[in-house]
């Protein structure tokens, strides 16, 4: 039975983990404004803040399981800010397509690297099959060749490398699609600068161009250079690291429309409006009303995250599940954090305040990792059974 109560010792694990959060909130305008700048690996304080605070207890029998734990750590970290942490080392997405799919010897050889994870192209996003970087093999030599650019990197300036994709023979579409582990300081591999964007700014974004870079053979993320008929080939090993990074991305939004509802609550009782529970809504000033239904929505994501994530746990198939709150999510937070803007009008859009900041870092949530449209596609396959081509 799934049960989301808290121990004591999960509630003083996620307790530290807000503690940070309120640190890294505090320069999270800084890097706001100052896009160009990366957050440092260390925070100033972080040394103050390890000496003074209490150990974080061992997992007990009965502590709420791990992938729980992540998600409800990932909205405590973006609670206080999407991008600035307290100390990083947190790896990228690429360690999590590393881990899905590497052979034990790669993970044991990349495992301690930051990678990133390169797939989106200018003319590849949301139909990752139309990857067009292509991976030959050097003819009388154990080396693949990379050509292609990759767009829209996330972590891509600090990381070590990426796992990127590659086509190792185009005419096969999919199944030829393949992932490959690629080194910074590879001659070849050329790294541009960060991106400008709407919200994340702290995040690293950036775009890699690979020009007849050469890498190892066993560069090949889980060695398989066959091209199945019928499967997609490499699909399936990134498809697997989705249904555990999608709801992780849900859970990182969701801290941000949390400290949305945070704050306009705060400001609600402070112009002295009262927002009382289990009395119905008629009675309530339109404000809390309204407010109260943004605060359902957020539960109401919550539980479809943690319910994903708890089936990852289980060992359990989670795919429509990880679309499900994925989607759920991308939307929610978009109406949440719009939702307090309006509750609060000119307060809202003041950047004296984060809440104007933390609407645009949660339309990230609707985006990577696939659209709230792809994931709606993949609901109505898992639901209906409509096939790739039912619903081109
Ligand atoms: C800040 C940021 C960080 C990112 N980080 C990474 C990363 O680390 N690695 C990486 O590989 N990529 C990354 N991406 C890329 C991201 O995954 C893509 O932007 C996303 O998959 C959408 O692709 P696209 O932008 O090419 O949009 P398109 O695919 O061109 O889509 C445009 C619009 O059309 C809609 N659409 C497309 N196809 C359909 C369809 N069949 N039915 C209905 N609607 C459809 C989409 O939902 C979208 O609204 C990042 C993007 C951003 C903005």
């Amino acid at each position: 039975m799934i049960d989301f109560t808290l121990t004591e010792n999960d509630k003083k694990a996620l307790a530290r983990t807000r503690a940070e959060a309120l640190i890294c909130r505090k320069h999270a305008r800084y890097y706001d404004e100052n896009e160009a700048e990366l957050p440092p690996e260390v925070l100033p304080e972080t040394e103050e803040f390890e000496k003074n605070a209490e150990d974080i207890p061992a997992p007990q029998p009965g502590d709420t399981p791990g992938p729980v734990m992540m998600a409800l750590h990932s909205i405590g970290q973006t609670w206080g800010d999407y991008s600035v942490r307290l100390r990083r080392g947190d790896g990228g997405l690429g360690n999590a397509a590393l881990r899905a799919a590497g052979t034990p010897e790669q993970q044991e050889k990349w495992g301690g690297l930051t990678l990133a994870m390169a797939i989106t192209e200018p003319g590849c996003g949301s139909d990752p099959s139309m990857v067009s970087t292509t991976a030959v093999l050097a003819e009388g030599s154990d080396e693949w060749v990379i050509n292609g650019e990759k767009i829209f990197v996330t972590t891509g300036l600090r990381a070590d490398g990426a796992v990127i994709w590659a086509t190792i023979d185009k005419s096969a579409g999919r199944a030829g699609i393949k992932s490959f582990l690629v080194e910074k300081g590879t001659p070849g591999f050329e790294v541009s600068q960060k991106e400008k964007k709407l919200g994340i700014r702290a995040d690293d974004t950036t775009a890699y161009v690979f020009s007849d870079c050469r890498i190892p053979r066993e560069n090949l993320l889980g060695l398989d250079e066959t091209i199945p008929k019928k499967s997609s080939g490499g699909f399936r090993g990134v498809m697997k690291t989705f249904n555990m990074t999608r709801p992780l991305v849900a859970a990182l939004g969701l801290g941000l429309a949390e400290a949305a509802l945070d704050f306009t609550r705060e400001q609600l009782e402070d112009a002295g409006i009262e927002i009382q529970y289990g009395s119905g809504l008629g009675g309530l000033t339109a404000a809390a009303e309204k407010f109260v239904r943004l605060e359902a929505l957020y539960e109401a994501s919550e539980l479809t995250t943690l319910q994903c994530v708890w089936l990852a746990g289980q060992g359990k198939p989670n795919n429509m599940e990880s679309s499900v709150c994925k989607a759920h999510a991308g939307s929610a937070v978009r109406t949440i954090t719009q939702g307090c803007i309006e509750i609060l009008g000119a307060l809202g859009i003041s950047r004296q305040h984060l809440l104007e900041k933390w609407a645009r870092d949660c339309r990230i949530t609707d985006i990577y990792e696939g659209t709230g449209e792809i994931q709606r596609l993949i609901i109505a396959r898992g639901l209906f059974d409509y096939t790739r081509a039912d619903l081109k």
